[in-house]
Formats: C-alpha cells, sequence, structure tokens
C-alpha cells in the first residue's frame, strides 16, 4: 500500500471538496486495526514515493501541457487549470507527479510480483486528459500506469472504474487501443458531469468493442453496482484475459455523498471490489488499485481501508465488519471535527444478487447488446 505523507500536498484550499486527508484516514484505520503489524507478514506500507518523471508522464500527457504546469506550480499563480474546477497552486506540479510516480510505481510492483496485490488510496485521477486538467484531476495517474504497462510490453490491460463519475480521461485516452479493455459504471451523464460514458461508446479502430460503459439511474444501489460487476464485467475480464487490472474505486457513489445520487453502500464497495478481485486471481492478472472520487470522509476512509481489508483475504475479510477501534475514532474527529462511524459497514455486507431492478436489467441487457 503506498501512503507518502507529501500526498497531503494535492490540496486545492479551503472549501474545495476534494481532500486527501480522507485518503490519510483510510491508512490510519488500517495501522489502528493492526493491518501493518510485523506478526502479519507480507503487507507494507510505502512511505517513500517518487515523483513520476517527466519521461513516464509523457507516455500519456503532452509535453506543452507539462510545461504550462511546471510554470504555473513554479510561479505559485492561482488559476484554474480547467473551466473552474481545478485550480492551481504552488507545487500543484510536483504534488500530482508525486501521486502519479506512486501509481506508476505499485503497476510496476504488481507486474513483477502477480501473487501480490497493490492500493494506492491517493490515486484514481481519471479525469485528466492528454493535454489539459479536469475534474480535480491534474495528471491522470492511472492512465499514466496503464501507458507505463503498454510501453514495457504488457499486452492486455483492463482498466475497471467504479468512481460515480464517467472516467473519461482514462477511456477516451485509450478509445482506439486494442491493448485496453475499459469497464465504467457510473451514474448516467445525462444527470451528472462529465455527461459522457453512454452504452453507445464501446470504442474505435483496434479498440472497437472494448469500452463497456453502464450508465446507472440516479438512486442506484448495491444491487444495481453488484449486478453490473458480476453480470457484465466479470465475464468480459475472464474472456479478455489481462495481465494487469487498474481498478479505480472512487467512493462518491455511496449513499449521501453531496456531488452525485447514486446509493451505494461501503459494504457494496467492498463486495464489488471483491468480486474483481478474485477474478484476478481466477486469470492470473496482476491487481493494482487505486482510490478516486469521494467526498465524505467516513465513506472514503472505510471504503479505502475496507478494499484493502478485501484484498488481504482470510480472516480480515471477517474482523472489519465490525467496530472501528476507538482511537481511530478520535483521529478522525480530530481531522474532520465530524463525529466518527462505529462501525467499517453498515449493518452487514449485502450478497451479489441474481437479478437488479428492471430498470437497470434493461439497461445490462442494453450495454451486452452494443
Ligand atoms: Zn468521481
Ligand atoms: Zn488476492
Amino acid at each position: 500500500m503506498s501512503w507518502d505523507h507529501r500526498f497531503l500536498e494535492y490540496e486545492f484550499g479551503l472549501g474545495h471538496p476534494f481532500t486527501e486527508r480522507s485518503r490519510r484516514l483510510a491508512v490510519s484505520l488500517l495501522l489502528a486495526a493492526g493491518f501493518f503489524a510485523p506478526t502479519e507478514g507480507g503487507r507494507s506500507l510505502k512511505a517513500e514515493c517518487p515523483l513520476a518523471t517527466r519521461e513516464e508522464l509523457l507516455r500519456f500527457h503532452a509535453p506543452a501541457y507539462l510545461d504550462e504546469l511546471e510554470e504555473v506550480s513554479a510561479s505559485g499563480e492561482r488559476r484554474f487549470l480547467d473551466s473552474g474546477d481545478t485550480p492551481s497552486f504552488p507545487g500543484c506540479y510536483e504534488a500530482a507527479a508525486r501521486i502519479a510516480g506512486a501509481t506508476i510505481e505499485a503497476g510496476r510492483a504488481v507486474l513483477a510480483a502477480p501473487a501480490l496485490h497493490a492500493l494506492q488510496p491517493s490515486g484514481g485521477l481519471h479525469h485528466a486528459a492528454s493535454a489539459r486538467a479536469s475534474g480535480f484531476c491534474i495528471l491522470n495517474d492511472v492512465a499514466c500506469a496503464i501507458a507505463d504497462a503498454l510501453a514495457k510490453g504488457v499486452d492486455r490491460v483492463a482498466y475497471v472504474d467504479l468512481d460515480v463519475h464517467h472516467g473519461d480521461g482514462v477511456m477516451y485516452g485509450f478509445y482506439d487501443e486494442g491493448r485496453v479493455l475499459d469497464l465504467d459504471v457510473h451514474q448516467d451523464g445525462r444527470t451528472l458531469w462529465p455527461g459522457t460514458g453512454d452504452t453507445s461508446e464501446t470504442g474505435t479502430g483496434d479498440g472497437a468493442g472494448l469500452k463497456v460503459n453502464v450508465p446507472l439511474s440516479p438512486g442506484a444501489d448495491d444491487r444495481a453496482l453488484l449486478r453490473t460487476v458480476d453480470a457484465v464485467f466479470l465475464p468480459r475480464l475472464r474472456a479478455f484475459h489481462p495481465r494487469l487490472i487498474v481498478l479505480q474505486t472512487g467512493v462518491d457513489g455511496c449513499r449521501g455523498d453531496p456531488l452525485a445520487a447514486l446509493e451505494y453502500s461501503v459494504g457494496g464497495y467492498r463486495v464489488a471490489v471483491g468480486l474483481v478481485h478474485r477474478v484476478a486471481h481466477e486469470v492470473g492478472a496482476s491487481l493494482l488499485e487505486t482510490g478516486g472520487g469521494g467526498y465524505v470522509a467516513a465513506n472514503v476512509s472505510r471504503a479505502l481501508a475496507g478494499a484493502a481489508a478485501e484484498l488481504a483475504g482470510g480472516s480480515w475479510r471477517t474482523s472489519t465488519t465490525g467496530t472501528v477501534p476507538a482511537d481511530w475514532q478520535a483521529d478522525f474527529t480530530g481531522v474532520t471535527g465530524e463525529r466518527a462511524p462505529s462501525g467499517w459497514i453498515e449493518g452487514r455486507l449485502p450478497e451479489v444478487p441474481t437479478q437488479a431492478d428492471s430498470r437497470t436489467e434493461r439497461l445490462l441487457a442494453r450495454v451486452k447488446a452494443a
């Protein structure tokens, strides 16, 4: 698991909804639960992550954009890097390149040791395009990690995106790429920014048929999420047989997120991660999970920590469904000023349904036919 304290430098300033502090709380929850204790063996917290080099960033990003970013970062000038969501700040180039460097490094680590999994909670900045920032994403760390794997000769990479927003930067970045399968479930673009990700968008050229969009209606819950992953994503993963799976787990699809209107639960995310995890083993793929969006600290911290427990398997899966450690609750309240949640999840983990609501079932039939 990657956690470099300098990830906290990726901060847009007071009042901006995106904050790395929620991701830090995922790490502190795992630490409080003893997840990285020496007796646990094998699991490690990578506390020093490198900056992505210019060469690594150029595998996805345009040189003129990197120049512009370096300039504004060094000058300390404050302006929007996109149409109004993503402001620059002093050192923004280094802050974004640190997150990208960690994701690229984690991708290489799991490719070198397929039995291990990696979680980069600060990664998943899936909106940034080759030549522009977008939606709180300055550099697209997941796209850079995918491009890095391709450049190193990995011939099949699957990208799975659970964030409530369409992962447009990644999907369009590899839209005609036959070596990248892109599976993306999100809130319907007619009801949520960035407005893309319709079922009809399936890729072009070598990538034709390899881009899959499931736009769920507002109010869709765990049943819709789990049914999508189980009935649509898993068969596509099995058929594609990827060598690397990059799983973006934005947590903004959770009920109560201020930026969107889906109603997944923290436990639902966990079960969805578990489904992808099992298929990764089944097809022998390396697995890199990242965070993504998420604007409720209690959801982001618990969902990402829970995902780590899910990837660890064994007793961690069951021991992390009860109450959270009291010292973590104190940390949570200290950081957020909010009352801490008492449990890892609310209630019980949901079952994977054999059927969702009829609206979702009709949508999934349309996706399969596209
Ligand atoms: Zn999002
Ligand atoms: Zn595993």
